[in-house]
């Protein structure tokens, strides 16, 4: 495979760079009071230069990007340590106006996202419906010009900062499931919606339960036609799993675990000399390596003009198992340095902070197996789709 870059990606590249380098600005975590502020503020300067949608069509704001920019885009943007951009708009709601909302619609919402004047938030799970998406039973009952909403939606991620919220709710009983769904846009300061705080086992608040008790939501903001929600929700899915492959977040990650474990402690030893440590890194290295060969060929097959398919899963299961196993290492790094020896309180402080650090991500972390579709339901795509079983 030839992945050599041409002389006009190598100075785009430089100009992702250079611009990441000169205009962002640590974002703070989301247990802070500013995370919203500082994540809109980013986005805004991304917007300002052009490439806060670089997925979008050109003619509603994207970039006329090629594969391999936004290849390259993403690579850098992993390797610097930036955060993605929150992507209930940008990434998930807004492919869908576009693909399949109504001129209204489109004039109406997409600028607000692509300004992040809207914050949005995803409305699908309930606590009867995930991995079976389709069970869901939040109603929508239609009233002349509004529909009655009422129902609970779970897992809610950011509600507690959103402006909308877009829903699946069932506004007929079909003879499958996935019949009788629809597409709703909903107004979160419309009354009746109570968001309620979940706090998850890293101890922070990004989780939420949104209740709708006979939220009335017009018409005109159903996308597409009633009842035929659910092609409208698996096409945002599949945006929803590309892209998670992370190699460069691993590949940076996996680089600083190997610089901190060079740090010698316990007279004159580090963990990156500790055999068990080191076949472990290499494991990881090898598979991420694979990971990231394989993504690169995902990509040519889209540069050649192909659609990701099942690919994406595997992506998705391989990246987030990467990710997840580098976390281990970085509490083993932590608890390393932690418990050195008696009197060695440089090795300690920096034991602590690891573990201050380390501890977050690696709890956290654990989720990632599990949204945008669990790695079990993933591994049920490729077996139907790749092995026909
Ligand atoms: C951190 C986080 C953020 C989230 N954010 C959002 C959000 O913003 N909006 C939103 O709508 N949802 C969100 N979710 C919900 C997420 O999409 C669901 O948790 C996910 O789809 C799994 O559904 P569930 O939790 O109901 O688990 P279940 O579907 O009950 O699954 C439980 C277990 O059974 C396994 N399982 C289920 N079905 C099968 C099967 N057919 N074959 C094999 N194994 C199976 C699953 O893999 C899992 O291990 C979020 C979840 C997390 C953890």
């Amino acid at each position: 495979m030839d992945i050599k870059f041409s002389a006009e990606d190598l100075a785009f590249r430089d100009e992702v760079r250079d611009f990441f380098a000169s205009e962002y600005k640590e974002v703070a975590g989301i247990e802070s009071s500013d995370y919203k502020a500082a994540i809109i503020s980013w986005q805004k300067k991304l917007h300002a230069k052009g490439w806060v949608a670089p997925g979008w069509p050109t003619e509603y704001g994207g970039t006329d990007w090629t594969v391999t920019q936004k290849f390259i885009y993403e690579t850098e943007r992993g390797l610097a340590g930036i955060p993605d951009v929150v992507p209930f708009g940008l990434k998930m709601v807004a492919p869908v106006i576009y693909t399949f909302g109504n001129e209204e619609q489109k004039a109406r919402f997409l600028p607000r996202i692509l300004s992040s004047e809207d914050w949005w938030c995803q409305g699908y799970s309930e606590p009867g419906a995930g991995s079976d998406l389709a069970a869901l039973s939040t109603t929508a009952d239609y009233a002349g010009d509004n529909y009655i909403v009422n129902g609970r939606k779970i897992w809610t991620t950011f509600a507690q900062y959103a402006d909308w919220i877009f829903c699946l709710v069932r506004t007929s009983k079909g003879m499958r499931k996935q019949q009788g769904i629809s597409f709703l846009l909903i107004d979160m300061k419309t009354p009746g919606i109570t968001v309620k705080p979940i706090v998850s086992i890293d101890g922070k608040h990004s989780l939420n339960e949104v209740l709708f008790e006979d939220v009335l939501v017009p018409t005109e903001n159903l996308i597409g036609e009633q009842d035929k929600g659910w092609t409208y929700a698996k096409a945002l899915l599949a945006h929803e799993r590309t892209g998670m492959a992370e190699v460069a977040d691993s590949t940076r990650m996996l680089d600083a675990l190997k610089q901190r474990a060079s740090v010698e402690v316990n007279g004159g030893k580090s963990m990156i000399d500790d055999p068990v440590f080191q076949m472990r890194l290499s494991d990881i290295e090898m598979e991420l390596m694979a990971l990231e060969y394989t993504e690169l060929r995902v990509f040519a097959s889209m540069a050649a003009g192909g659609m990701p398919g099942p690919e994406s899963s595997l992506l998705k299961i391989k990246g987030t198992e990467i990710t997840q196993a580098i976390q281990e290492l970085q509490l083993q790094l932590a608890a390393y340095y932690g418990g050195a020896l008696p009197g060695d309180v440089d090795a300690q402080q920096l034991g602590h902070d690891y573990a201050f650090e380390a501890r977050g991500k690696y709890m956290y972390g654990r989720a990632a197996t599990i949204y945008g579709g669990s790695n079990e339901v993933q591994r049920n795509v490729i077996a139907k789709a790749v092995l026909g079983l």
